[in-house]
């Protein structure tokens, strides 16, 4: 069920309604929209009567939600969201670029890549402090010692930090060091994970995981929504195929397919998405050319020395190219927007 308020509802109105959902032992989740507050409603198991609410003040309407996924849906907040990570935004007018190496190894290798991505206009650094590797004997991350000094790049550039949390206690250091939970494709589904990071007020980074569909990846964003946290940004970071060319398929359908049913901003990483570091670009490119609000694109001073994913890292000055390039397209695209919204 999902209430929409008139236009001129008061937040008195809204705090009515609110109540009414608490009294039926349900939970309210309040969408301020540009035209219209919408209220979703989680925690009932089967329809609720649209009665409870068609006469309170300020209510125009009781919709019934006939899909699975409500709080991440257009329908209840027509307009794109702008998610505020730190101090800046991802889903805004600007395209959001998450640049950094794949994990944080020496202060060094750490600081000369913010350098290369602070020079770049870029407003967010990431780097990995928790390494979910295939294999156990593989460099696992440096935990709470690399999110120190990823918290130094934000003293020292002003970076907004994106870094992934892979457990509960993973999730606490983050929300103390860092700007944004990054959720992993392999913990998608981890949904105890998903609910622990919905009870933060830290934004959420969520990947797409390796067999995910459409359905299952908006429905873990809905897990993480439904527990109030509501600043979600998704990310296509390419799916499990027979082509083997590639690391991964990055998958660019799924961005305006994304777009079609969320009001979440949508991003996309080349870097694990082809897994090599001559089709980041390329692949960066296209993302844009789709839609995608921001991109996710490794970087390392010196890539042959990764500890991490160092087949598919940029050089600085790959980067900075990158960035030229996929800033120019953002503009376009921009302007074929208003028209593919009437399609
Ligand atoms: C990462 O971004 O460092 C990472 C491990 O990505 P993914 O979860 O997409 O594999
Ligand atoms: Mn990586």
């Amino acid at each position: 069920m999902l209430i929409v308020m008139k236009p001129d509802a008061t937040s008195t109105e809204i705090d009515r309604v609110l109540e009414v959902i608490e009294t039926l032992g349900f939970r309210g989740h309040t969408m301020p929209g540009e035209n219209r507050t919408a209220i979703g409603i989680t925690g009932n198991r089967g329809s609720v009567d649209p009665a409870h609410f068609e006469n309170l003040a300020g209510v125009a309407d009781a919709i019934r939600v006939t899909k699975p996924y409500k709080l991440i849906s257009k329908e209840l907040r027509p307009e794109k969201s702008i998610i505020k990570v730190g101090n800046a935004t991802i889903g805004g007018p600007e395209l959001a670029i998450i640049a950094g190496p794949c994990a944080v190894e020496t202060v060094d290798q750490v600081f000369a890549a913010a350098e290369a991505v602070a020079k770049s206009g870029a407003k967010f650094f990431r780097g990995g402090a928790f390494k979910p590797r295939t294999s156990p004997y593989a460099f696992q991350g440096k935990g709470e010692d690399g999110l120190k000094i990823l918290a130094d790049v934000r003293d020292q550039f002003g970076l907004n930090i994106v870094t992934e949390a892979m457990d509960e206690h993973g999730i606490d250091l983050v929300e103390k060091y860092g700007d944004c939970i990054q959720i992993g494709a392999r913990n998608m589904q981890n949904f105890s994970l998903l609910k622990y990071a919905g009870k933060t007020r830290k934004p959420v980074l969520l990947k797409r995981g390796l067999s995910a569909t459409l359905d299952e990846f908006m429905l873990a964003a809905e897990y993480i929504m439904a527990e109030g946290n509501y600043d979600v940004i998704l990310c296509e970071r390419g799916i499990r195929t027979f082509a083997d060319h590639a690391r991964n398929t990055m998958d660019l359908s799924i961005v305006p397919a994304l777009h079609r049913y969320t009001h979440l901003p949508v991003i996309v990483d080349p870097s694990h998405g082809t897994g090599h570091n001559y089709m980041v670009t390329p692949l960066a490119r296209a993302g844009v050319a789709v839609g995608a609000d921001g991109l996710i694109i490794e970087i390392h001073p010196c890539p042959e020395e990764a500890l991490c994913d160092g087949a598919q890292a940029l050089t600085p000055v790959q980067y900075a190219a990158l960035v030229s390039q996929v800033n120019e397209i953002y503009k376009t695209v921009e302007n074929y927007e208003p028209a593919l919204a009437i399609l």
